[in-house]
């Protein structure tokens, strides 16, 4: 369920809440896994205490029922250690790391499908302190290391529940060389807006055309909430803002019907959203899928009317043998083309990081 709350400067926000919530023992010991648990309980969303520190239990009568128990639960559980081994992440970032592992929102396109495994329930990490402290070795010592914090979640959709990602905030503004990157489609941004971040932090927001917003990511805040959010966060201080760095990314980007007039529209809000200066990046990603992430997305989506039509692409290799399809080689250049001209025209003082 996602509920709306008055914030400070905006009518409303869209917080996700659980119909569910499960704490496993480990994370019951853990103080980080108790400060999660006091804002559970303000929610008054009910709670059981796991006996054992397995998730079990969610599946249901098929991979569609599966889904919908999953997405409506948020387990509080430790990281595995494995995750205390963090994986690169070009070209967004040296390394990532995780605070949770699932995402409330409902995008048919979703990153996730195929890439992790068991049912989609959050599950957010109650040993974030020994999460934060290992990230110190990973930083190198003669120049500044980047960490991304959301491959496997929407670390804002979560914060209501959580703090972590403002606690991450804080971790890093005590750093000198160490840099902490967030994107979000979720917008309650006012528990961030004071936050010592001493700008190791760059804020962003994942953005789309009207339509792929409309019909594709569900239980998110629209994009023009996203963007408003995104303003606030960047705004200087002395104006009530945040201060942040910021960031648009845009994706995925997708050839659907005139495309050029809605990527153009999108632009065009962008504009009037920020229209102060500030120190802001984009990163554009074009649509892809793999065969398992389309067979997953078929499954919790069986009406979906994304366009995964692998004749309409090629196919591209990674060095493991494994296959995604993308657009094909003259579509990818025609959008490449106008999104970034689009976006050097209205914004030149902004870095395109990268396009993929
Ligand atoms: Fe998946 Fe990202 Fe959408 Fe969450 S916000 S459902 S992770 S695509």
């Amino acid at each position: 369920m996602v509920v709306s709350q008055s914030s400070k400067a905006s009518s409303k926000t869209h917080l996700w809440l659980p119909e569910q919530v499960l704490i496993t023992p480990a994370a019951r010991e853990e103080a980080w896994g108790q400060q999660i648990l006091e804002r559970v309980r303000k929610f008054n969303l009910p709670v059981t205490e796991l006996k054992s520190n397995r998730i079990t239990g969610l599946r249901g009568e098929n991979e569609r029922e599966t889904y919908s128990v999953a997405k409506r639960t948020l387990a509080i559980v430790n990281a595995p250690p494995s995750q205390l081994k963090l994986k690169p992440i070009p070209p967004s970032a040296d390394w990532q790391f995780h605070l949770a592992q699932g995402c409330p929102a409902h995008c048919q396109y979703c990153y996730l499908a195929g890439s992790l495994s068991g049912p989609p329930v959050v599950k957010v990490y109650a040993n974030l302190p020994q999460i934060l402290a290992n990230l110190s070795n990973y930083e190198r010592q003669n120049r500044e290391t980047s960490f991304e914090v959301s491959c496997y979640t929407d670390p804002l959709g979560i914060e209501h529940l959580t703090g972590s990602l403002a606690e991450c905030i804080r971790y890093f503004g005590t750093r000198k060389r160490a840099t902490l990157r967030w994107v979000s489609k979720f917008d309650a941004v006012d528990e961030l807006l004071d936050l010592p971040h001493n700008n190791r932090t760059r804020c962003r927001f994942s953005i789309n055309a009207a339509p792929v917003n409309r019909y594709l990511e569900g239980g998110t805040a629209s994009v023009d909430e996203r963007l408003q959010a995104l303003r606030r966060l960047a705004l200087p201080k002395e104006r009530g803002g945040g201060g942040y760095r910021v960031g648009l990314v845009i994706a995925p980007i997708m050839a659907i019907d005139n495309w050029q007039h809605h990527y153009t529209e999108l632009c065009d809000r962008l504009s009037k959203a920020l229209d102060f200066d500030c120190d802001l990046t984009f990163e554009l990603i074009t649509h892809r899928f793999t065969p398992k992430s389309k067979e997953v997305l078929q499954s919790w989506y069986p009406n979906s009317k994304l366009n995964l039509n692998e004749s309409e692409r090629s196919q591209k290799r990674n060095k493991f043998g494994g296959v995604k399809y993308v657009y094909e080689k003259e579509t990818m250049e025609q959008l490449r083309s106008f999104i970034a001209e689009q976006i050097t025209t209205r914004f030149p003082q902004a870095k395109i990081l990268y396009w993929t």
